[in-house]
């Protein structure tokens, strides 16, 4: 948009991560004027950087189920397992566990579920909206992403399997001979696997924020590198936000911080309960011809992603919050699994630690806040952040110009908490 442009009211978005980047786009595009606030340069480190990649439209179903009850504690206590604890944060983190727990019945395990699909269902015909005005080719590929496992994970597979195909999610039974006809060089430890035609990945999710960020300055937005130290409203109830360096005044703010949201919305007396999943990834350089599309070699909990960097190997949940140091543990987990399944793989570089922000109840938290009608909230999106950027920016664009939806956005607000 030019300078000579009327502008609808100011809104300051804190945080230039996906989320953030999309929510910025949408609003530019209705009119509003922007200003896109982040610590760092946009996709220099956030989890929007370092994530797999995968646009998973089909991945509805959440990891807090009646069958993880069983099988998370041995998984805890291994020190070999996709699963680990900083036993220092454990303390911090008991009442999150405790939520978790609670969220684990068939009936709370469905209501996420269904309200998953909801918002993922729309996920990638957000991003096309998007897509289409900016150039992505190399980019994204849509060759969906296959999840193999051996017969020891086969029950939970079933479940997974069943509630897809009640949400009537295209999904692909695959028998072992027809994985190593579509990805020849895994090594044929498998029993099983199902491939999701319809999602797809990127190649360098880097890449395709920046374009996206590029397409925002485009617009007419503006980005201010900065820290935000503090948000508070005076009584004319306009949001402010301190930095290290400034003050600022919007109409309405957005908080979308990723995993460090709670630091914010702590302030503005919500009590939402986001803490942090921590996940890891390296690269094998110049190995991404040894795969076709991504896959998920599910007893280990580890994905690999063919991408410009190489094979990108991601995964394992560690909790462990923000400011514990990385873990050698993790990383070694990470390259065994990786070399299990093509023993050719050399060095690895580029150890990665990043930080998904996760609500007990494995909703995102996404709409105004509960106490100011003029802070809007957009974080908690766990393993799926990536996927839903787009959407998320969408329906928070959609909720601060006022209009209609024909979604039921209730199962994501704050207010859950209260
Ligand atoms: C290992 C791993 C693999 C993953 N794989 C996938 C995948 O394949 N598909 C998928 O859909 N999702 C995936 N995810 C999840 C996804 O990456 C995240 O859910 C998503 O990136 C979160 O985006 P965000 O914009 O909310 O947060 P972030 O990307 O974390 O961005 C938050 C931004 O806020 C800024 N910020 C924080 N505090 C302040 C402050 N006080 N002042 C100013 N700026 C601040 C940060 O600098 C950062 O740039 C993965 C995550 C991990 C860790």
């Amino acid at each position: 948009m030019s300078d000579d442009v009327q502008w609808k009211s100011s809104v300051g978005v804190i945080g230039a991560g996906i989320q953030g980047i999309c929510i910025s786009l949408f609003l530019v595009k209705k009119g509003f004027k922007v200003t896109l606030i982040d610590r760092d340069e946009p996709g220099k480190n956030s989890a929007s950087y370092g994530n797999a990649g995968h646009f998973s439209p089909y991945a509805s179903v959440p990891i807090n189920r009646p069958d993880v009850l069983v099988d998370v504690p041995s998984m805890l206590l291994s020190s070999t397992g996709p699963l680990a604890l900083k036993w220092n944060y454990v303390p911090k983190m008991f009442p999150w566990f405790l939520k978790f727990i609670k969220n684990c019945s068939r009936k709370n395990m469905m209501h996420t579920a269904k309200y998953m699909h909801q918002i993922l269902d729309l996920a990638l015909p957000a991003y096309d909206e998007l897509f289409e005005e900016i150039d992505i080719s190399g980019l994204v590929e849509s060759k969906g992403i296959i999840y193999f496992w051996t017969n020891k994970d086969l029950k939970s597979r079933e479940l997974e399997i069943n509630i897809r195909n009640e949400f009537g999610i295209k999904q692909q039974l695959l028998t072992p001979h027809e994985i190593h006809d579509l990805e020849p060089h895994i090594k044929q430890i498998y029993h099983g696997g199902v491939l999701y035609p319809n999602a797809r990945h990127t190649r360098n999710p880097k890449k395709v924020l920046l374009k996206l960020f590029d397409f925002f300055l485009k617009e007419g937005g503006h980005f201010e590198r900065q820290n935000v130290q503090t948000i508070s409203f005076p009584p004319d109830n306009k949001p402010v936000i301190k930095t290290d360096l400034n003050f600022y005044t919007f109409d309405k703010l957005v908080v979308a911080c990723g995993a460090f949201s709670k630091k914010l919305t702590d302030q503005v007396n919500e009590k939402i309960p986001l803490d942090t999943e921590r996940g890891y990834h390296v690269h094998f350089k110049g190995h991404d011809h040894l795969l076709s599309r991504p896959v998920i070699f599910l007893n280990r909990g580890l994905g690999i992603t063919p991408m410009e960097q190489g094979l990108r190997v991601v995964g394992t949940v560690e909790f462990g919050g923000l400011d514990n140091p990385p873990s050698k543990k993790r990383i070694k987990y990470l390259v065994n699994s990786a070399k299990y399944l093509f023993p050719k793989l050399g060095k690895h570089e580029d150890e990665w630690l990043g930080f998904r922000p996760t609500l007990p109840d494995f909703l995102p938290v996404i709409g105004p806040s509960k106490n100011h009608k003029n802070l809007f909230y957009s974080f908690g999106h766990h393993h799926l952040g990536w996927t839903l950027g787009a959407i998320s920016g969408k329906i928070i664009a959609g909720m601060i110009a006022k209009e209609n939806t024909n979604l039921n956005l209730s199962p994501y607000n704050s207010l859950r908490f209260s």
